[in-house]
Parts: structure tokens; sequence; C-alpha cells
């Protein structure tokens, strides 16, 4: 058992002539009775193996033939560099074996030439379409579905190291919650035991009680959200990286904020250049995203700025996908935008002392059209302020007797943001949906398989 050659290597040229054994599935596979030419995958990439029934005996032969698309196998043979190959190698079979096989009566149904489709809209998404959503499980083989895997782990990676490397202390939150933080409308209930609870929605208020024990922390957790819009950035289930910060103002915050998503930017250009050439992305624009500072423009500017475009906007909204789409079409590099009227956004948000009527907040937008991909700013930190804001708003106190507690001892100035892990690694990979990017995508219309 064990595998010590992966395909990556061999057609890195670290084994030319050697005598190695692939072990991986077959992508493809065509041929005569004498030779069969089969692409062999594994996770790091393909190559294509040659085998002739002269060389392979009748038996050995015939179960080359056998091996369906998605059959395992191993093959033993001999690396030729071919500059003429798909990566300039290939493989002469000397022996093979069949592992795990493939029905004749039910081959792979997964191809991929099928898995550009139209969506609603007209957009062209890949691998939105009903049956390749049902197939997911297998979808996953394809060299996008892959490569976009790939590259969400390079951003997880790329996060923790940011936060880490500033000192930042990874906490968990509990996910089953008795209040909401982001507006009652997308809340999931869930019965518990004779009582409601609601799956969390955001790692934040729950962060902010400890927040005067560790000062600064971070997370990478699940949220949950019941998105009933179809959107190409919604899900009900996504990944969510989200900080917070004592003795912090919204200045500070956002510098972190552009931090982070440079670093991920960074990390998957020094990591992931293969993966991103194949889906086409412009490298220098990443390179972009990843060393020139990002603008701030007030909230204000951005509704006159629309509002010249022609979009029909008014002050004291909050700005949906259509509208941010607009704005950040021409962007060249993500913008922050600020100081949103306290009109548009929940309680916890802090008004600016300077001018009541905005709260001292901020969302990242991402360019090409991709739109928000943080939300933060500084907290409502005194007890009077809180309690006034809560009254304000008409909610509840009961369950967040424990958000105004944390006021009541020693609160201090502090804030943090939430970025959608999901919607910055579809953006840097120029994904055509959110699903995209996550294995199995949770949205208002699927939660199988
Ligand atoms: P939107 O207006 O796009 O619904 P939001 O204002 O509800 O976003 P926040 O509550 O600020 O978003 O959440 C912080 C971040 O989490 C967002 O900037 C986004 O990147 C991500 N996010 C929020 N909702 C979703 C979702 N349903 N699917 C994927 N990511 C999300
Ligand atoms: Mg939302």
């Amino acid at each position: 058992m064990g595998k010590e050659i992966w395909i990556g290597d061999v057609q890195n040229g670290v084994h030319d002539g050697q005598q190695v054994t692939l072990k991986g599935w077959v992508k493809r596979t065509r041929g005569s009775n004498k030779i069969r030419f089969l692409v062999l995958r594994d996770s790091t990439g393909t190559i294509q193996c040659v085998g002739k029934r002269d060389v392979l005996g009748d038996e050995m032969f015939e179960a080359v033939k056998e091996a369906l698309i998605e059959s395992s196998v191993h093959v033993t043979g001999t690396v030729r560099v071919d500059e003429r190959a798909d990566g300039g190698h290939e493989l002469d079979v000397e022996a093979f074996a069949l592992i795990g096989g493939v029905d004749p009566e039910r081959p792979f149904p997964v191809t991929e030439s099928a898995m550009l489709t139209e969506d609603e809209e007209g957009n062209m998404v890949w691998g939105g379409s009903e049956f390749l959503l049902d197939q997911r499980h297998l979808y996953l083989r394809t060299a996008r579905a892959t490569t976009m895997l790939k590259l969400r782990s390079s951003a997880f990676g790329a996060i923790h190291q940011y936060f880490r490397s500033h000192d930042f202390i990874e906490y968990q939150a509990p996910n089953f919650v008795a209040g909401a933080v982001e507006g009652g409308s997308t809340l999931f209930e869930v019965p518990y035991f004779g009582r409601k609870a609601y799956l969390t929605q955001s790692w934040q208020l729950y962060a902010e009680a400890a927040m005067p024990a560790l000062e600064r922390l971070y997370t990478i957790a699940p949220s949950f959200r019941a998105e009933k819009s179809r959107t190409r950035r919604h899900l009900t289930e996504f990944w969510h990286a989200e900080m917070e910060m004592a003795w912090s103002s919204n200045d500070e915050i956002m510098e972190h904020g552009e931090g982070v998503v440079r670093h991920i930017a960074r990390t998957l250009l020094d990591e992931r250049e293969a993966e991103l050439t194949s889906l086409d992305r412009d490298l220098d624009m990443l390179a972009r995203y990843a060393d020139s500072p990002y603008p701030r423009m007030r909230y204000d500017e951005a509704i006159e700025t629309l509002q010249g475009m022609g979009v029909d906007v008014s002050w004291g909204q909050d700005l949906d996908y259509s509208k941010e789409k607009v704005l950040t079409q021409d962007f060249d590099v993500p913008h922050f935008l600020t100081h949103y009227p306290k009109v548009a956004k929940p309680f916890y948000h802090r008004v600016d002392p300077e001018d009541e009527q905005y709260v001292l907040c901020h969302d990242l937008l991402a360019p090409e059209g991709y739109g928000e991909i943080i939300g933060g700013g500084e907290r409502t930190w005194s007890e009077a302020e809180i309690l006034k804001r809560i009254d304000e708003e008409g909610t509840p106190r009961e369950p967040y007797q424990f958000y105004i507690d944390v006021r009541s001892y020693g609160g201090v100035p502090h804030g943090g943001f939430g970025l959608g892990v999901d919607r910055v690694v579809s953006w840097l990979a120029g994904a055509s949906h959110i699903r995209e990017v996550i294995p199995f995508p949770r949205t208002s219309r699927r939660v199988t398989p």
C-alpha cells in the first residue's frame, strides 16, 4: 500500500527515464485491439499512458481495455520525455492492474464537455445543471472542480497564516444559538428539546464576549442563513472567517481586512499559479489585488455614483447584489464603502459620534462585479448605548443579556469583521457561481447530495 510516485512530479521531470508505478484513475481511454492510450489522473495531474498488446501480453492488455473511465488502476511503466504530449511526458506501460472497476452498464455519468450551461439570467455557469448538481459527488473529480478545491484550500491556509502571524488567537463559538446577528428573516430555526434554537449566522456576538479575555481573536467556521434569494453569491451554509479586536477603530479593522484579502491573493499566486492559469485568470490583475492599496469611499459617495449611472437607489437603503454589481464592474481593485446610514444596519454597529445619522462600519466590495466580500466595523461598546440601540430597534433584550453584560463590566472600544471565504475564492478564481467553490453547496433549493 502507500503511494510513492505522483503524476505532477512525473510531469515536472522528476522521474525521466525511470520505471515507475502510478496509482490513479482513468480519465480518458481510446485505441485499438493492439494499442491503447489511457490518460491517467491523480490529485496532482494527468499523463498519457501507452499500452501495447505485444508488450503486456493478452491478459494484461485485456485488463487495460476493461478499464473504463474512472476505474482505479496501478500502471507500471517507463517515463518517456515527449514534447508533443500534454505535460511533456508519456508512460510506456509494462504492467497493469485494474483495482476498482466500473460496470459497463453504468458508465461514469459526468462528461467534462457538458459542464457549462445557461442559468435563468442568461449567464453561463459551470456545473450548474440539475443533472450535474445531482451528480455532485462524482462531479468533484472533474478538472475544474478539483482546481477550485485546491484554490479553496490555499485560501483557508492563508487566512490562518495571516491571523496567527498578527497575534490573533483562534476561538470557537457555538453553532446553536438563541438570537439573531443578521436579522430574523434569514434565521434557521431548529427544534431544541422542546424549545427553539437557531443555527448561528455569525460568530461575532460570542467573540465579543471573549474579547476582554483574548483581545485579538479569529475563527473560520460555517455560518447559516436562510437565504431565499437566488443569487450567484449566496449559500445557506457558508464559511465565515471572522475577527474581533479590542481597542480598535474602524480604520484599524479595515487595515486587517485589506491585509488578509491581499494575503489570500498573494498566497494563491504563490501556491496555485498553474491552477489560476488553467482557469484563464489574468495573473497581473491578481497581483494588483495582492499589492495595490484598496481605496475607501463613503456610502454617500457610492449612492451618488450609482444615481449618476441611472441606478434607482435612494439614501438609507442597504446595497443589494444588483447595485454592488453595477458599482464594482469597473473597479480595478477592491474598494471599501464606509459610514452607512444607521437605519440600514443592526443595533451592534457603533453610531458615528461626529454624525449620528451614520454608523462606523465598512463593507469591502470586490471588483469584476463580485461585490461584498467583507462586512465589519466598530461595535456599540457602552452599556447605555447598547440598551438604547436595542430598544430603538424594538429588539427583545432577553436573548442578548449576555451581550449586554459584556459591556457592563469594563466595556472598551472594539470591532471586527466577517469575510465570506467562499465569496473571496469565487472572485479570485473567476468562478461563474459561488457554488463552484464549495464541494457540496447548500442553497434554498438543495440539500442533496
Ligand atoms: P449580503 O448583503 O451579500 O447578503 P451581508 O451583508 O448579509 O451580505 P454580512 O452579514 O456582513 O453579509 O456577512 C459578512 C460576510 O459574509 C459578507 O461580506 C459575505 O462575504 C459573507 N456572506 C454573508 N452571507 C453569505 C451567504 N449567504 N453566502 C455566502 N457568503 C455570505
Ligand atoms: Mg445577507
